[in-house]
């Protein structure tokens, strides 16, 4: 029709030209792996991507060719995420700590043609290349070196980053690509089977982003030191190199220091304003910061997803430190802002704990997210905080299928709505309540007991660093609770009964575990991207322990 909107193009080269234009000299900090700090700008940024784009045009990738990474969050890795897409051709982020069977799945699955490799990966990855495993069917490996020797790292054949870098031309003009043309790849670990591909567009990123800056959203500002731990190799580091690029905020790359004393000193040092991680990295800087001083009052808001934030984590942070958390949830399909637990203004006049509790929800869905939980009839279930169902959800950033994988279709239904397989409850405010993944839920006697929420009461025991929970069958009662826990170093450790106990101040009699079955583990084990592992749990049990 006539006087209608422009239709231009919704692309990550948008982001990338108007971050050069608007915030050239915003600043981009990583810490490299002598732990010192490097510091870069928007500017450089996409200097230094036009001459990657030249470089990738020289080694002859092509539009829709699948381009791979295998490194820390840092400013290479960001100058990776806008050449490949800006070219036409597909970021392919490959989870670091994938064990050897699932990598070698992956890249040849993607059929990745070039794959970037920080130098201290160098080790894992030659042994493939020496016994002659080209890993599917990469033509060249190019490793990033702080140093510029990444030649000379070990991979037979590989090529250095900065020199290639600082010989290549840059892109004479970029390239003419369409939105929905596919822009990243990232494979996710199912609980069976191999992984699953999700390719997203560069329209997904692109709206995605620009959801994520939302004040009721991720709410990234201009004003904002954002530090992404969740690692760019899993589901696009929630969005947020994009999402700061576009919103104008200094990113903050922590690279492989994870540990509490190098995040807290990088909070301090860079200003940081909002960082974003799954529990256990919260979890482990908590601890840190209640040893050690460090000046964190920079910091506005956390956000926690990737798995159920309990609520005591939530609690401490607020009452120990001032510090808000923000709940949210996703999924590598869901690119991966699904819903976010911020407070509505009808809630804010709730008392300071009633107020907490709601944050430990999953929040409300962001919008261009559309939910609903469906019955195991394929009913729609009420929206009243008590019907559990699975979790659906539809948007333009969520996925319709997965890459190349016509045997694992079934989740995504014919109208549109993903099964997301999260257990949930969805109350009159819109409030998303994840209590389990489907494989994870208890069945005692038909009845339902949910493991997040065992978990979350168990953490919040003073004595309680770390608790999961899975299920065991049982004869009477078909299938009964098991409580795995890590004391606390800091108090003595609580006996069983106590832990009954206290979850019995929450859980019915025939929810709680038996004594014989709350056991004391040294670590719970915890999976690539750093969440409850409760199939090793599981196995470990069936091993008789
Ligand atoms: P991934 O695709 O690896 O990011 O995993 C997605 C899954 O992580 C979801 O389906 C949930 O089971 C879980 N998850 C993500 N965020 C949360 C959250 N805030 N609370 C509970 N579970 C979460």
């Amino acid at each position: 029709m006539d006087g209608l909107m422009m239709n231009t193009p919704l692309t990550l080269q948008e982001i990338l030209e108007r971050a050069r234009k608007v915030f050239g000299e915003q600043e981009i900090v990583s810490r490299i792996e002598d732990g010192s700090l490097h510091r870069t700008t928007y500017s450089q940024l996409h200097t230094r991507v036009l001459k990657l784009m030249g470089l990738l045009e020289r080694l002859g990738i092509e539009p829709g060719d699948r381009v791979g990474t295998f490194a820390w969050n840092s400013y290479r890795h960001l100058e990776l995420y806008f050449a490949i897409p800006c070219l036409g051709a597909v970021l392919h982020t490959v989870n670091v700590r994938l064990p050897e069977d699932q990598l070698r799945h992956i890249l040849t699955h993607a059929e990745t043609r070039v794959l970037f490799v920080d130098r201290c990966f160098a080790e894992t990855l030659a042994p493939y290349f020496a016994r002659g495993e080209r890993l599917g069917k990469i033509e060249q490996v190019i490793v990033l070196d702080d140093h510029g020797n990444g030649a000379s790292q070990g991979i037979e054949g590989a090529l250095d980053y900065e020199t290639l870098l600082s010989e290549a031309s840059p892109i004479r003009a970029m390239p003419t690509i369409r939105d929905e043309q596919a822009a990243g790849l990232c494979y996710t670990s199912g609980t069976t089977g191999s992984p699953k591909g999700v390719l997203y567009s560069h329209r997904a990123y692109w709206i995605h982003s620009l959801g994520s800056t939302g004040v009721d959203s991720m709410a990234v500002s201009r004003t904002d030191a954002m530090m992404p731990v969740v690692p760019m190799f899993h589901a696009n580091a929630w969005g947020f190199p994009y999402t700061c690029a576009m919103a104008g905020a200094k990113q903050v790359f922590p690279g492989q220091h994870l540990l509490g004393r190098p995040l807290a000193e990088l909070i301090e040092s860079e200003r940081v304003t909002l960082a974003a991680g799954v529990p256990t990295v919260w979890n482990v800087l908590l601890q840190h910061l209640r040893k050690n001083d460090h000046d964190v009052s920079s910091l506005r808001n956390m956000i926690v997803g990737g798995s159920a934030a309990p609520v005591s984590l939530i609690r401490a942070y607020k009452e120990e430190l001032g510090i808000t958390i923000t709940h949210a949830w996703g999924m590598t399909e869901t690119t991966p802002v699904g819903c976010c637990s911020r407070l509505k203004s009808t809630s804010l006049a709730l008392d300071e704990d009633d107020q907490i509790e709601l944050r430990g929800k999953q929040g409300i869905p962001v919008p261009g997210i559309d939910v609903k939980i469906e019955g195991d009839d394929g009913s729609d279930l009420a929206w009243d905080g008590e019907q559990v169902g699975e979790l659906c959800v539809r948007g333009p950033w969520v996925a319709r299928s997965y890459y190349e994988d016509e045997e694992r279709q079934s989740v995504f239904a014919a109208d549109g709505w993903f099964h997301t397989g999260d257990v949930a409850t969805i109350d009159v405010n819109g409030y998303i309540h994840i209590t389990d993944r489907k494989k994870d839920l208890i069945k005692s006697r038909g009845e339902w007991i949910s493991s997040v929420d065992m978990e979350n009461v168990a953490m919040a025991h003073p004595g309680v660093l770390e608790a999961a929970v899975t299920g065991r069958p049982d004869a009477l009662r078909d299938e009964v609770p098991v409580l795995w826990v890590v004391a606390s170093p800091e108090v003595p450790a609580p006996a069983p009964a106590d832990l009954v106990a206290h979850l019995g101040q929450r859980f019915a009699q025939w929810q709680l575990p038996r004594l014989e079955d709350i056991r004391f583990i040294e670590a719970i084990p915890k999976t690539s991207v750093g969440k409850f592992d409760k199939k090793a749990l599981r196995r470990r049990m069936s091993e008789g322990d």
